[in-house]
């Protein structure tokens, strides 16, 4: 489908997530030929800079000397479409004059603003937007996560949101659900006769989910101080991958059909007590460690201060729901891990009885593995003969769907097929506010619990899975965290 042309100011151009992955994501886009000619990206943050000073910075980050010359000569001639200029956005900030003449003539194309901003900012830009009567018919917002820090906060963010953009404008990026893997665990659950009969109580025995990152809080320890791993990444990440898991099957894979049911799985999420918490929340934080061989120091060390916010977090959920009554989730996320690693698992349930005799092997419970980090790919682990003679050997072997072999084409990355879907409007690969909101009721519970009763928070050596506690969670229920992808 021919993309539209269209203006995007990028508030916070200058910032980390700006220059590492938006504009690179602009630049491919416009590489593939995907971004029409008379489009325009505007970018703005407070330093007072020409837009020829701009696009230097950019080029240094994206096409730095040393790379190959086609693609600095291509970022080159990308880099004609930028232009700067310095806004504060901060409420009664001035340089929206400015703004205002750099849009100047591109009423009648679709125009999208980016906030690659603190989120404490949202509500002030938006209400600057409608001041300065810059959001035209066709406007569009994107919001980055975190939306607020809570239930209240988000609610605020979205209602402040929402006074300036109606909510079939509101574009909040949850970049997991831009990879490709999890669009697919879709189109694998709704447009395959296979799966979904077994997909319940009575075919899935647990669910797993981790996203385990090797890299520390680093030069973001202050801000993630105020977070940690419950807020930055299970709020958002973690529950929309367990929704996309766990949700009923949807009328279509249309924009509300796909986040009602998204909701209905949050709500339907069991409330957390003091006790439950207790019993079946993990929290962790690194101490110093050695990673890939190399040391590496703990959290308080790169923080600079003594700290109680928890880096790892391992949990126990459940969906109070006739579909999956007594399945366990198990969510589990970290920095400085042993690996960098994101997968779904989905245990399926023992088989009832034993063909073979037991010094042939045990067949293993089918597996389906969806990977998203470091490489995108889906397994299905099967239980086969081992070929040969010499009578039935069992074998669990992988049924496998590897992106990188099977697609031999390359494909976007999460950040370029999301800011192409907010072109086209396309909101099924985002979140509706109700949606963030259901999930911080949730997570607000566990935080409350935690601050009542002065939760434990165990130490992890950098470089490992995790607090030994996490292992004993699923132990208790005679279950194991599995490396799903290389079993
Ligand atoms: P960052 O590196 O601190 O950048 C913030 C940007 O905002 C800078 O360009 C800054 O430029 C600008 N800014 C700050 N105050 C401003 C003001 N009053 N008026 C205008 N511009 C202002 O932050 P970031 O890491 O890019 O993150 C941006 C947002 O994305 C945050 O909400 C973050 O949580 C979210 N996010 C980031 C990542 C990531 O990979 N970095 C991933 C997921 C989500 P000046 O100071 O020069 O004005």
């Amino acid at each position: 489908v021919p993309v539209q042309p269209f203006d995007i100011v990028i508030f916070g151009a200058t910032g980390d997530l700006a220059q590492g992955k938006l504009l690179p994501a602009l630049f491919h886009r416009w590489c593939d030929g995907q971004i029409p000619a008379e489009s325009r990206i505007v970018a703005a943050a407070r330093d007072a800079m020409s837009a020829e000073e701009f696009r230097a910075l950019t080029a240094a980050r994206v096409a730095p000397d040393g790379t190959v010359a086609e693609r600095r000569e291509a970022f080159a001639k990308f880099a004609r479409l930028i232009d700067y200029v310095a806004v504060d956005v901060s409420d009664g900030g001035s340089g929206w004059g400015e703004l205002e003449a750099a849009l100047a003539g591109g009423e009648s194309k679709i125009r999208l603003f980016y906030l690659a901003l603190p989120p404490s900012l949202y509500g002030p830009v938006c209400g600057a937007i409608a001041k300065h009567g810059l959001r035209t018919a066709s406007s569009r917002i994107v919001l980055e996560k975190p939306i607020g820090h809570d239930f209240h906060s988000a609610r605020e963010i979205n209602r402040r949101v929402g006074e300036v953009f109606p909510e079939d404008s509101i574009f909040r990026i949850d970049h997991y659900l831009g990879k490709e893997t999890v669009q697919n665990l879709l189109i694998l659950r709704f447009a395959n006769f296979l799966f979904e009969p077994l997909w319940n109580a009575n075919g899935i025995d647990h669910v797993q989910i981790t996203v385990a990152e090797t890299v520390g809080a680093g030069r973001r320890a202050s801000y993630y101080d105020t977070a940690g791993a419950l807020r930055d990444m299970v709020q958002n990440h973690l529950l929309q991958l367990m929704c996309l898991v766990a949700m009923e099957p949807p009328s279509s894979l249309d924009a509300d059909p796909v986040r009602t049911e998204k909701l209905k799985v949050l709500r339907a999420l069991k409330p957390v007590t003091q006790e439950s918490v207790a019993r079946s929340v993990v929290r962790g934080q690194y101490r110093g460690g050695v990673i890939e061989g190399e040391p590496v120091p703990g959290y308080s060390e790169e923080l600079g201060a003594k700290s109680r916010t928890e880096t790892f977090v391992a949990l126990r959920a459940e969906i109070g729901n006739w579909r999956w009554a007594g399945v366990p989730f198990y969510l589990r996320t970290g920095k400085r891990m042993a690996e960098r690693r994101s997968e779904i698992i989905v245990q399926f349930k023992q088989v009832p009885h034993d063909v073979v005799a037991a010094d042939h092997g045990r067949p293993h419970p089918n597996r389906l593995v969806i990977r998203l980090q470091p490489d995108e790919g889906v397994k299905l682990m099967l239980m086969t003969k081992d070929p040969g003679p010499g009578g039935v050997r069992l074998r669990y072997v992988p049924l496998n769907l590897s992106f990188a072999e099977t697609f031999t084409k390359d494909y976007p990355d999460a950040y370029e097929r999301l800011l192409m879907a907010v072109v086209r409007g396309n909101l099924a690969l985002f979140m509706r506010g109700d949606e963030v909101e259901a999930a911080w009721r949730w997570t607000d519970r566990v935080i409350a619990a935690w601050q009542d009763g002065q939760s434990e928070l165990y130490p992890y050596a950098a470089g490992t899975d995790g607090p030994t506690q996490a292992a004993l969670l699923l132990e208790r229920d005679g279950r194991e965290w599995f490396d799903g992808f290389d079993t």
